[in-house]
C-alpha cells in the first residue's frame, strides 16, 4: 500500500537521519518496521515564522517496495536517415525541440552561431578580464543559449503551457540531480549545467541529429510564403523544409532580419532596472530571524519582492542566493548584468534583478516612430548609456542603494561579485524618470517589508534589461507564423518564454506542430 502524507519537520528534527520514517509512522499509526521506503515528493521550507520548518509531501510505501523506474521514459531513435527540421539555436528552447524532434521519428539539424560549451569558457573569460565581447560567444550565445552559464533556477510560473515534470525528468535523465523533482524552488546552479547541456548534445548526435556551432543564420531566402534556404554566416546556403526559430532574445540581428523583410513582428511590454546586491547575511539574518550565520541545513536565503509604484509593476526578478553578478552583453558598446550562482549557491553576496514594468503602448511614446522596434531601441539606449556611465569597457556602473534613493552620487561602493569592475556613476539621475523614480519608491517599499533590505551595505548595478523579449514574433494556432508557413517562431525570442523551462517546454510543442504533414 502507498499512502501520501503530509509532513512537518522543524529544524532541529531536520537533523535526525529517519525523522521522515518516525513521522510518517506515527502519522499513519504503524509499526515503523512496516515501513519499506519512503519517497519524497516535495520538500520546502516555511521560515515565516521565528521557528522555521521544513514541509514534506511523502509517498509512503507500507509493506511494499519503491518503484525503480520513472514514469516518464524518453525513447530516442536512430533518426539518421530521418526528414530533417531545421533549428535556429540551441538554447533550451532549440535542445528540446531537437529531443522532441528525435523522439517524434525527426532528423534535427541545429545551428548553432556559439560555440560549445568548453570552448564558451574562453571568451567568458575574455569578457570578465579583458572586457571583450565575442558577439557570437558570450554568456547568451552559444552551446545551450543564455542556460548553460545561467542560474539554472527551474521554476516557472507556465505550468498551464506544458508537462514541468517532463522538462525535469529530462534534465535528470541528462545528469541533472534528481532533487529538482522534489525541491519546490529547483536550482540546478551555473557549475552542473554545462555537463547537462554537453549530455543532451551527445543525445541528440549519437542518435543521428546534426549540430553545427559557429554557424550564425544570417539570412532566408523565402518564396511566396515559405523560407527555402537558409543564409549562413560562410556565404553557404542549406535547403530547408521546416524551420524552428529559437534565436533568443538578445538575438537583434534575428530581428532586424526579418523586419527589414516585412515579416510582421510586434513590439511587447517587458521590464527593465538594476541589480541590487547584498551581503548573503543580510539576507540570511532577515529571511531566517537570526542574528549569526544561518543554520547549515539552511540554503542560502532568497527573497522575492514586488510593488505597484505609478501604475507600473516594480520587483524582484531572477533573485540568486549565494551568487555573482555577471556581465551578458551581447555586443561591445553595451553594459547588461544578470545573475547566477553554483549549485551550493554558497557566495557571499546576495543579487537580484529589481526591475520596472515597461508598457509598449503607453511609455514608449519618445520612441514610437521606431514602430514595432521602439522597445527594442529603448532597451539598446539603456544598454549604450551604462557602457558609457562605467567608462566605456564592461565595468558596470553602480551606486549604493542608500545613496540612489536619497539622489547622492556614492562616493565609494561595497564590495561586489561582479568581475569586471564597477564605477561610482549617479544612476538616480541617468535612468529614465519612469525606471529610476519608480525604482526609488519600489525600494523604500521593499525597505519596508523586508526590515533591513534597504541598506547602504547594498549597491545597486546597472543595467538588468534581458529580463525578457521586447518583442514577439507572432504565430497562428499552427504555431506557424502567419505570413511564412514553414516558419515556427520559438522560445523567449518568440516572445513564448520566460525563462528555461517555458523555453524548453515551447520547444518541445514546436517541434510537434513542426513535423505535422511531413
Ligand atoms: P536562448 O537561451 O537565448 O538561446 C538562443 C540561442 O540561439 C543562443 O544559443 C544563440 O547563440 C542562438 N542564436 C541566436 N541567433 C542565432 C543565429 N542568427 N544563428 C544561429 N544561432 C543563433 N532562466 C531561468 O529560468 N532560470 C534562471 O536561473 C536563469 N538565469 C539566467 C542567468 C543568466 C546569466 C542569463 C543570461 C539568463 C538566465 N535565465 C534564467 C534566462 C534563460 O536562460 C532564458 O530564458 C532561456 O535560455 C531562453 O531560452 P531560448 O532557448 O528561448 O533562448
Amino acid at each position: 500500500m502507498i499512502k501520501d502524507i503530509q509532513l512537518r519537520v522543524t529544524l532541529q528534527e531536520e537533523k535526525q537521519s529517519d525523522i521522515l520514517t518516525r513521522k510518517s509512522a506515527q502519522f499513519l499509526d504503524i509499526s515503523s518496521n512496516d515501513i519499506i521506503g519512503i519517497k519524497v515528493l516535495r520538500k520546502s521550507i516555511d521560515a515565516r515564522k521565528k521557528s522555521i520548518v521544513f514541509n514534506y509531501k511523502v509517498a509512503v510505501y507500507i509493506n511494499e517496495p519503491l518503484p525503480e523506474t520513472s514514469e516518464y521514459h524518453f525513447d530516442y531513435k536512430d533518426v539518421s536517415n530521418a526528414k530533417p527540421i531545421h533549428i535556429i539555436g540551441f538554447g533550451p528552447a532549440g535542445m528540446y525541440a531537437a529531443l522532441r524532434c528525435i523522439e517524434l521519428g525527426f532528423k534535427p539539424i541545429v545551428l548553432e552561431r556559439g560555440k560549445n560549451v568548453q570552448d564558451r569558457r574562453r571568451d567568458l573569460k575574455a569578457i570578465n578580464q579583458d572586457h571583450f565581447v565575442n558577439e557570437d560567444s558570450n554568456y547568451c550565445f552559444g552551446e545551450g543559449g543564455a542556460g548553460t552559464y545561467s542560474d539554472g533556477k527551474l521554476y516557472t510560473r507556465s505550468l498551464k503551457r506544458g508537462d514541468v515534470r517532463r522538462v525535469f525528468e529530462n534534465l535528470v535523465f541528462h545528469g541533472a540531480t534528481d532533487q529538482i523533482l522534489v525541491d519546490a524552488h529547483p536550482h540546478i546552479g551555473t557549475n552542473k549545467l554545462p555537463k547537462v547541456v554537453q549530455n543532451v548534445r551527445e543525445t541528440i548526435i549519437n542518435n543521428g541529429g546534426e549540430i553545427h556551432f559557429e554557424t550564425r543564420v544570417t539570412d532566408f531566402i523565402i518564396s511566396k510564403v515559405e523560407i527555402k534556404a537558409l543564409v549562413l554566416q560562410n556565404g553557404q546556403t542549406m535547403d530547408v523544409e521546416r524551420v524552428i526559430l529559437a534565436t533568443g532574445h538578445s538575438a537583434r540581428d534575428i530581428y532586424y532580419l526579418l523586419h527589414d523583410k516585412n515579416i510582421a513582428l510586434e513590439a511587447k511590454s517587458f521590464a527593465m532596472g538594476v541589480r541590487v546586491e547584498h551581503p548573503q547575511h543580510i539576507i540570511d539574518s532577515i529571511q531566517y530571524s537570526c542574528s549569526s550565520e544561518r543554520d547549515a541545513l539552511l540554503p542560502a536565503a532568497a527573497y522575492s519582492l514586488v510593488e505597484q509604484v505609478n501604475e507600473r509593476g516594480v520587483y524582484s526578478f531572477c533573485m540568486c542566493p549565494g551568487g555573482f553578478i555577471v556581465p551578458a552583453a551581447t555586443a561591445n558598446g553595451e553594459v547588461v548584468v544578470n545573475g547566477m550562482s553554483p549549485s551550493k549557491r554558497n557566495n557571499q553576496f546576495a543579487n537580484s534583478g529589481i526591475v520596472v514594468e515597461i508598457n509598449a503602448d503607453k511609455d514608449l511614446y519618445k520612441y514610437e516612430h521606431f514602430g514595432v522596434l521602439k522597445a527594442l531601441k529603448y532597451q539598446e539606449d539603456l544598454e549604450r548609456l551604462a557602457f558609457t556611465a562605467g567608462g566605456r569597457s564592461q565595468v558596470a556602473p553602480a551606486q549604493r542603494l542608500t545613496d540612489f534613493v536619497n539622489g547622492k552620487l556614492s562616493s565609494d561602493l561595497n564590495p561586489s561579485s561582479y568581475q569586471p569592475g564597477l564605477k561610482s556613476a549617479p544612476l538616480h539621475s541617468l535612468l529614465p524618470k519612469l525606471i529610476g523614480g519608480r525604482l526609488r519608491n519600489g525600494f523604500k517599499a521593499f525597505g519596508e517589508k523586508m526590515k533591513g533590505f534597504y541598506t547602504e551595505e547594498a549597491n545597486i548595478i546597472g543595467v538588468e534589461s534581458r529580463t525578457s523579449s521586447p518583442i514577439s514574433i507572432p504565430r497562428n494556432e499552427r504555431l506557424e507564423h502567419p505570413q511564412i508557413s514553414n516558419l515556427f517562431p520559438c522560445g523567449e525570442g518568440g516572445g513564448y518564454a520566460g525563462g528555461i523551462v517555458s523555453a524548453a517546454m515551447d520547444g518541445e510543442r514546436c517541434a510537434e506542430a513542426a513535423i505535422i504533414g511531413l
